[in-house]
């Protein structure tokens, strides 16, 4: 297997990642949430209080974006990290937030409990290999058109230097398929679920690019095995720097976290704080 640190034999169960006092891999259903981009102090500490008290576990918004036009909104930067950690000391939320450039690890790792590495960035070995050396839980979001080997060959990158504490997240692939933002590829998570010992969490937003899939392939993905979720939320997704039309309000987040429970306890998993007897 030439993915031997991150494979495993089928026996053996998923080893779960830590980011701060949360587990993700165990039985619960770890839910991440928040808007695409930090775009403002209310923006992020608004929306963080709301998913928390809705059931998140994690906080997610962008500093650093990697956008298609170079005219679109970049993020804040290091403003955008300075307001996640402002969230992070109001809500108690961990942070996870995506870095594009080595150079930028240090600086990003100040403020974050999980770094992510974008679908575009997936396959950008350079800065994998100094993920492997950061000591820092990695979320590893698979490339726009990569393979399910790729994919696993980039986390092996990072293993290989070292750091075993990594997430996948399947976020849609690239298909011929237009009226979705990308093809959810839900038999990829459950088969990595089989060869890996990582954790495995779908992103909805991102594959579907429609704010009413997010509930449906949400659901889909917890019955296939997914280790949690990851989904945008926006205050008012109507006037989002980006990624609007697939980011749920306030309202339909807290309707999709009402949602997941009988899913979960139906293939064997809980939502944290209802542990089962
Ligand atoms: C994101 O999660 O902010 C993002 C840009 O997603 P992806 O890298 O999957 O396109
Ligand atoms: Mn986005």
């Amino acid at each position: 297997m030439s993915w031997h640190l991150v494979g495993k034999e089928s026996h053996e169960p998923t080893k779960s990642v830590a980011v701060g006092d949360i587990h993700i891999g165990g039985s619960e259903i770890v839910v991440v949430a928040g808007p695409c981009a930090v775009e403002s102090e209310s923006q992020i500490i608004e929306t963080a209080r709301t998913v928390r008290a809705m059931g998140a576990s994690l906080l997610r918004g962008g500093a650093y974006k990697p956008r298609s036009s170079p005219y679109s909104f970049q993020g804040l930067a290091e403003d955008g990290l300075k307001l996640l950690h402002q969230a992070k000391e109001i809500t108690g939320l961990a942070i996870v937030t995506e870095v594009m450039d080595p150079r930028d690890i240090e600086l990003v790792a100040r403020y974050a409990d999980l770094l992510q590495v974008g679908s575009r960035n997936m396959q950008n070995f350079p800065l994998l290999r100094e993920l492997g050396r950061c000591g820092r839980p990695i979320l590893l979001k698979r490339g726009l058109a990569a393979t399910i080997e790729e994919w696993l060959l980039a986390a092996e990158h990072v293993m290989a230097q070292g750091n075993d504490q990594i997430i996948l997240c399947e976020r849609g692939v690239r298909t011929f398929e237009p009226m979705t933002r990308n093809t959810l590829d839900l038999a990829a998570v459950s088969l990595v679920k089989q060869i890996s010992h990582l954790p495995v969490i779908v992103d909805p937003s991102h594959a579907t690019g429609r704010w009413r899939l997010i509930q449906p392939m949400s659901l889909a993905a917890v019955a296939a095995g997914a280790d949690g979720l990851m989904i945008e939320v926006h205050p008012a997704p109507d006037h989002a720097l980006s990624d609007g039309p697939q980011s749920l309000t306030p309202a339909s987040f807290h309707r999709l976290m009402q949602s997941l429970g009988p899913v979960a306890r139906a293939v064997g998993r809980d939502l944290p704080g209802e542990k089962r007897e």
